[in-house]
């Protein structure tokens, strides 16, 4: 019994992507990932909230109203694949296939209290799944536990001839949690990048990561903590790089060829622009309008090439990093789930993505594994590994969840 994200095609069910622009769009085909599921006999019990078009981290900039946290109704289930997360956490699903272009699937996991994996960029086909950042995007699964989120990814990796840039991974494939040797993570090398310890974290996240680093210790891990300079620039960087990519994907919702159409208009381009301004909402009409800025004539070079450029420096410390070392520790988020009828900035939002998106810039593997805590919220905690070495990370969470003798599911 599972949920999918909104943002993936079921055959004849409709696909909103949180949005108006596609209240009434009905998908005529299935997409890879619904292909798979259908095929190993899932049940797909329904598809779930999000915010519009993948874009948010709360999943409140959703058409269709708020999702709320199961653990407590007054905070948010994180975004964008919130509904899945929420889905997941509530048990009304077993397991979900969320998205994540940016943590989309590992800080709602984290602020539900479950796991979320991203596999390595291409592991799994994105063919009928909307796009938001065509060179960020991986389809991620959601579980309680990570054998769970492991065994649905499991059925989702392999390459795909309708997704060119899908490749498949055979680390995945090879991956046998219930014969894991129980002292995997024994002389395992973690990285832990020096900014991270430098900062301000809230509430208790500091602490728990603290508890997480000595539980990886206690368990064999050798920590190390290491200078990754150009790190500190992610956030900026991804926002230059995604909306530019975002611009030209949210073209196709013209009132003509997909998406909403206004009833009354004069001329073709007063059928464009007013189906446009009533179908997208704040958020995205916000991705649209600097990612066509920054993509404008006289401003490309100053703002996206010169992010292109950093997002390599990005990739290479992280690759540096390791090349030494079997993954990255962090938090995943800097702060717990927050309150609904928060009013937050969108920048304090976007900011609490610091963790979460170098793996995507990247397209390192990374997974989001809850601290047991008892007041009912966890701080999540994330591994982020070699690309198409997702084996080890998921190993290394495995080895760690079960060192808690932690029955997740009461
Ligand atoms: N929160 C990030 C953003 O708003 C990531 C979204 C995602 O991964 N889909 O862009």
């Amino acid at each position: 019994p599972l949920s999918l994200k909104d943002n993936i095609s079921l055959k004849d069910v409709r696909m909103t992507c949180g949005s108006k622009m596609l209240e009434n769009y009905i998908s005529p085909y299935d997409s890879s990932v619904s292909k798979k599921v259908k095929e190993a006999g899932a049940v797909i019990l329904g598809k779930t909230n999000m915010d519009e078009f993948a874009m948010g981290a709360t999943t409140r900039s959703s058409y269709f109203g708020y999702t709320k946290n199961p653990l407590n109704t007054k905070l948010v289930p994180g975004g964008s694949s919130g509904g899945s997360a929420a889905s997941v956490a509530s048990n009304t699903a077993l397991v979900s296939v969320g998205t994540d272009t940016g943590g989309s699937t590992r800080q709602p996991a984290s602020y539900c209290g479950i796991v979320g994996i991203k596999p390595t960029y291409g592991s799994i086909s994105r063919y009928g799944i909307s796009t938001m950042a065509n060179t960020f995007d991986s389809p991620g699964t959601m579980g309680h536990s990570v054998e769970d989120a492991t065994s649905l990814l499991k059925i989702l990796v392999g390459r795909d001839k309708l997704d060119a840039t899908s490749l498949g991974n055979e680390s995945i494939e090879k991956i046998d949690l219930k014969n894991l040797d129980e002292t995997y993570l024994k002389n395992k090398k973690i990285a832990i990048p020096k900014i991270y310890m430098e900062m301000d974290l809230k509430e208790n996240v500091m602490s728990e990561f603290e508890r997480a680093i000595k539980k990886f210790q206690d368990l064999g891990g050798e920590v190390e903590i290491i200078d990754l300079p150009y790190l500190k620039y992610v956030i900026e960087t991804y926002h230059i790089l995604v909306n530019g990519e975002i611009a030209p994907n949210m073209a196709r919702f013209d009132g003509l060829r997909f998406g909403h159409r206004t009833k009354e208009y004069g001329s073709i381009e007063e059928m464009y622009r007013k189906s446009r301004g009533e179908g997208f909402g704040k958020e995205v009409k916000k991705r649209i309008m600097i990612g066509t800025h920054i993509l404008s004539l006289d401003l490309a070079e100053d703002y996206y090439y010169k992010a292109l450029k950093v997002r390599g420096l990005i990739k290479r410390d992280m690759d540096m990093a390791l090349k030494d070392h079997d993954f990255i520790l962090s938090p995943t988020s800097p702060m717990l789930p927050f309150e609904l009828e928060s009013n937050m900035s969108s920048v304090e939002v976007y900011q609490a993505d610091m963790f979460t998106i170098p793996a995507n810039m990247a397209g390192c593997p990374s997974l989001s594994i809850p601290m047991p805590i008892k007041d009912g919220l966890s701080v999540g905690i994330e591994l982020t590994g070699k690309r198409f070495k997702d084996d080890v990370i998921i190993n290394c969470a495995h080895i760690f969840e079960r060192s808690f003798k932690w029955n997740i599911r009461q």
